[in-house]
């Protein structure tokens, strides 16, 4: 896939517009379009990578910033005291619909487990 097919590619690259709420060197985060919760955000490599099946061992430092920008983001949010929930999807069986690493973000309601 190529940055031109990629939703995601053309919100990193500003072809299309998005509620951005957190920008580093290597990702960038905006506010999910059909959010599930009162936050629901996406946190997303500026890199394109389709799935976590294509992850390998240098990709470490880049999904930990993922992971630390869902730390910035849940303090940001005002979520951090009272609980959130970050999940990423792999795969169409679980749910992936857009094909660029992404993690949720989701808070500020309570959040049921297992989800469905
Ligand atoms: P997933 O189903 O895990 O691949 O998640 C993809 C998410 O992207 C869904 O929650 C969609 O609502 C969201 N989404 C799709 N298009 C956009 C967009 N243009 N801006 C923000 N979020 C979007």
């Amino acid at each position: 896939m190529t940055a031109q097919d990629c939703l995601f590619c053309r919100i990193v690259a500003g072809e299309i517009p998005a509620d951005v709420v957190y920008q580093s060197d290597t990702a960038i985060a905006f506010r999910d379009i059909n959010p599930q919760a009162p936050t629901h955000v996406l946190i997303i490599p500026r890199r394109h990578v389709t799935t976590i099946n294509d992850l390998d061992a240098d990709d470490q430092e880049l999904v930990g910033s993922l992971f630390l920008a869902a730390k910035a983001i849940a303090q940001q949010e005002g979520l951090a005291d009272d609980g959130y929930r970050v999940v990423m999807n792999c795969g169409e069986g679980a749910g992936q619909s857009v094909f660029h690493i992404h993690l949720h973000l989701l808070g500020g309601r309570l959040l049921n487990w297992p989800p469905g």
